[in-house]
């Protein structure tokens, strides 16, 4: 079924890149978690390989990947590395953002990403605004001919690395802006956060002191700014589901290496059929998943709204990786119990799945409230033939 959703020349190139880099990824693993960095060698292999420009359309020099084969690199990516999955889609997002918003900057920043390596961070949550973002103070002014901002932003993915962050604000009067700063402006990165997981994706606590901006880098404002934010927060829960099922891989295929051959009272763990009952159940849920997963980027390359899939597809997928690794821990018992082993770094890793792109509980309230809008419409609660046809 997956199949007919594949774009074969798309997918080569996919298969191409994963071919050149996966072995380096394998390497590094161990010490991108302990150093919570991408090393040099490996961010210039990463540049040099166009890993950041994977979305980006070959006629800008990109790689060209469509949204179903850009997920099954992530979901490679993330067997490895899941920061580095999340550093790309992070940093694609604002790509998309610009795309929909302003394209002469979009095919401008494409070019740079192809050509230079260029990162680009996305910048949202502030300490007292998370799921909340009505709450965010980081505040835009008007000064001759440009803008000037000011605030601080307080998990910003790829903050260590970026060149450009595209930066939620207000404006005078309180309308939502969406501002592209440019990093050697003089944003301040405070600190890289030392987060239990997904280390290395270059999570970073960053300031903007009285930044003058140019005025062509004030996006919009407004209410556009939601609409375009929303988008690329859908995009980024589809990719979310996709690094959570990479984790999901490892935990199962760890379950399977070390379940076939460690014995518990005469018999290997593999052979409980409790065992195999769970495992059967994480693997089926994970194959459903996938398969809604695919779908629905083919949708949202035919720029169809997927709000709503992408919010399931995220909370989903991240607690059934949470159920996986959890299996995979308890299996392992005392030998997973120990820092430095896969078990031990997955575990890490999970837990931020749960709030990346948002709270999972914040996505099942959106979800119920779409199921009562269609409750008070009379419609079915549940698709069954799809939303052209009901
Ligand atoms: C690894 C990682 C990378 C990130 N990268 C970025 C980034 O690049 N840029 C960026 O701007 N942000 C980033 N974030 C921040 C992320 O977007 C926020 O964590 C998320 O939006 C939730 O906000 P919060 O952490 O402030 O939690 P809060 O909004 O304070 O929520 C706390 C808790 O409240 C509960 N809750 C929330 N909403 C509801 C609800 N509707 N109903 C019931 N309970 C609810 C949930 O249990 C939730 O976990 C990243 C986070 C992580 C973990």
């Amino acid at each position: 079924m997956i199949k007919n959703f594949i774009d074969e020349e798309k997918m080569r190139k996919a298969l191409s890149l994963l071919e050149r880099v996966l072995e380096v990824l394998e390497q590094y693993s161990g010490i991108v978690d302990i150093e919570n960095k991408y090393p040099e060698d490996l961010m210039n292999i990463l540049k040099q390989e166009k890993v950041f420009a994977m979305m980006v359309e070959s006629e800008y020099g990109g790689l060209g990947l469509d949204y179903v084969s850009a997920l099954y690199v992530l979901r490679e990516f993330s067997r490895r590395i899941p920061a580095l999955a999340l550093s790309v889609f992070t940093h694609s997002q604002v790509l998309e953002y610009l795309k929909v918003s302003r394209h002469d900057l979009y095919e401008e920043l494409a070019k740079k990403v192809s050509r230079d390596g260029t990162i680009l961070a996305l910048a949202i949550t502030e300490p007292i605004a998370g799921t909340d973002i009505k709450r965010i103070q980081t505040r835009v002014r008007g000064h001759g001919d440009g803008v000037v901002i000011n605030g601080s932003k307080s998990v910003v993915t790829n903050g260590a690395y970026a060149d450009f962050f595209l930066v939620l604000a207000k404006g005078e009067k309180g309308d939502f802006c969406a501002v592209l700063v440019k990093s050697d402006l003089g944003v301040g990165i405070d600190a890289v956060v030392d987060t239990i997981g997904m280390r290395g994706a270059g999570i970073a606590r960053i300031s903007f002191r009285d930044i003058n901006v140019p005025r062509e880098y004030l996006l919009e404002v407004g209410r556009d700014v939601i609409r375009n934010l929303f988008h690329i927060l859908s995009l980024g829960r589809m990719f979310t589901a996709s690094m959570a099922l990479g984790v999901l891989d490892t935990a199962l295929s760890e379950i399977f290496k070390w379940a076939s051959t460690r014995e518990v009272l005469d018999k290997k763990l593999i052979e409980y059929e409790n065992v195999r009952q769970e495992v059967a159940d994480i693997a089926a849920q994970a194959e459903i998943l996938w398969t809604h997963l695919i779908g629905t980027a083919k949708q949202a390359e035919e720029r169809k709204d997927i709000s709503y899939d992408a919010a399931i597809l995220k909370f989903k997928s991240s607690e059934l990786a949470k159920q996986a690794v959890d299996l995979a821990s308890r299996l392992f018992g005392s030998h997973g119990y120990l820092r430095g082993t896969i078990i031990d770094r997955i575990y890490r890793d999970v837990k931020g799945l749960e709030f990346i792109e948002g709270a999972n509980e914040a996505l099942k309230a959106y979800v119920f409230k779409t199921l009562y809008k269609r409750f008070n419409k009379n419609a079915n609660l549940l698709r069954v033939l799809g939303e052209d046809f009901e």
